[in-house]
């Protein structure tokens, strides 16, 4: 009595259920009577289109298997895979009736023939693989006298062959023996789509082929049903209409997201990696090269051209930076006005050139007679500076008294004799009416210093 009663329950849920189903889809009385007498609906696949479809330990896996549990549960009656060894036997099948589905096809003309096509469900770009030596192809309808391989009772061989009768199109067992073939060099190219070759790159020709192109028309799928049972059409339209985007999502997601993951081709990586150390290189050299001139700018910008001693600029900088320091901390400088004595005679005896030299060698001995951490300039004319850091008035008149004599005793190429007189003045010291001393009153004190030194009859040293 019991166990009656459950089978009852049962039957009344499930034929609930169906009733559920059934209004879900919205089937006509006609179509409901049909699959009340058909029971079950036999299906054929692809036994080796993976991540889309496959027959494996004799268990329907990949995309459609999931589609089909979803449209199983719609429809309300079971789909019993029929399994074959290759598409071309399911093909065989389908003719046969030995089939009334396929879960995942493409219409063609010839299929027309014995077959029904559903709407599309999977849409996927058609693309071709080559190996990786071989140039990315813009346009794959152009590639012409290059054999292609595509696998053999496939929808888009019999598409293509009519629609590009120039390609050179090579039927082929199975995905596998088609990349294997292009892998050794007997195809040029392989055609399938985006997901199944991706699937098989990422397992076995990790780094031998790459997609080369990708065909404008993309690969619509849906389900074919057999043409003389015409409801069955009707039937798994409707149901395949059901089908939410959310469930595309995640149907997509499982198969492709999830084991894509470790697709990264590296030796795709590599011509990008030369790419980019090759743009660093160049911005890194036009860096170096600028930063080099800029120093040579800034070398000029501050250096006499007649003596390559520093110029007026550099002098101006140095007494700042000099009076700074000395405000800081009380760090005493000095520096030295140099006039040559009776420069213009020297011109005029010898000429504008000949007084250049002079004051080239002039400058050259300034230099090599004073200390690393004094800095020589032109002034002017034939008037030079030396900045002297750390140094008190007496020791830079000592200093400037040593040069005087260096000079008086040196013997130019151009003129035997030559003196200098030299102002010298001490940054600092007090000024009348507290003011704090600067750079133009430091040099107006060794000017003055200067010219008291021409007036006592030159060649000589005047501090103040
Ligand atoms: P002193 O200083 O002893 O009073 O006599 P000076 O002849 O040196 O007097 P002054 O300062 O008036 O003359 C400087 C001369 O230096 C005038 C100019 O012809 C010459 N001179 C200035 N700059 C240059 C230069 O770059 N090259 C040459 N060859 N001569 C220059
Ligand atoms: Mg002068
Ligand atoms: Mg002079």
């Amino acid at each position: 009595m019991n166990k009656l009663l459950i089978k009852i329950m049962i039957l009344l849920f499930a034929c609930a259920y169906y009733s559920a189903a059934i209004a879900q889809l919205n089937l006509t009385e006609e179509e409901h009577q049909y699959l009340q007498q058909k029971r079950v609906i036999t299906m054929c696949i692809d036994p080796d289109w993976m991540p889309l479809e496959k027959i494996e330990n004799g268990q329907h896996i990949g995309m459609t298997a999931d589609y089909m549990r979803i449209l199983e549960n719609k429809i309300g009656i079971p789909i019993k895979l029929v399994k074959t060894r290759s598409w071309a036997q399911s093909i065989e099948y389908a003719k046969a009736r030995k089939c009334d589905i396929f879960s995942l096809a493409m219409p063609t003309e010839e299929r027309l023939t014995y077959m029904n096509f559903t709407r599309p469900y999977l849409s996927i770009p058609l693309v071709m693989a080559t190996r990786t030596d071989k140039f990315f192809i813009a346009d794959l309808t152009k590639v012409k006298g290059k054999k292609l391989g595509v696998v053999k009772g496939y929808a888009f061989g019999e598409i293509l062959r009519k629609k590009y009768p120039y390609m050179t199109i090579i039927d082929v067992d199975s995905l596998h023996e088609g990349l294997e073939k292009v892998n050794k060099g007997e195809l040029y190219g392989f055609i399938d789509t985006l997901v199944t070759i991706g699937y098989e790159f990422q397992r076995n020709f990790v780094s031998e082929l790459k997609i080369a192109g990708k065909f404008d028309d993309k690969w619509e799928l849906g389900v074919a049903t057999r043409n003389d049972e015409p409801q069955l059409l009707q039937i798994f339209d409707k149901a395949i209409s059901a089908i939410t985007e959310k469930q595309k999502q995640q149907i997509l997601n499982q198969w492709l997201a999830i084991r894509y993951e470790k697709v990264v081709n590296y030796r795709d990586l590599w011509p990008w990696l030369i790419l980019m150390a090759v743009i660093l290189t160049f911005i890194w050299y036009r860096f170096y090269v600028l930063k080099k001139y800029n120093e040579k700018l800034k070398v000029i910008s501050i250096t006499d051209n007649l003596t390559q001693m520093f110029n007026r600029i550099k002098l101006d900088q140095e007494l700042i930076k000099q009076a700074n320091l000395y405000q800081r901390y009380q760090q005493p400088f000095s520096v030295i006005i140099i006039d040559i004595d009776h420069f213009k005679a020297v011109n005029d005896r010898y000429g504008h050139q000949s007084g250049d030299i002079v004051l080239q060698e002039f400058s050259q001995l300034i230099k090599d007679n004073i200390r690393k951490t004094d800095i020589p300039g032109r002034w002017g004319g034939e008037e030079f500076m030396l900045v002297i850091p750390n140094t008190c008035l007496e020791d830079a008149a000592v200093q400037a008294d040593k040069l005087r004599l260096l000079i008086a005793q040196h013997s130019f190429k151009v003129i035997e004799h030559l003196t200098a007189s030299f102002g010298v003045a001490q940054f600092g010291e007090e000024i009348a009416g507290g003011e704090i001393d600067n750079p133009q009153q430091l040099i107006a004190r060794a000017d003055k210093a200067l010219y008291q030194a021409k007036e006592e009859g030159r060649n000589r040293v005047v501090k103040r």
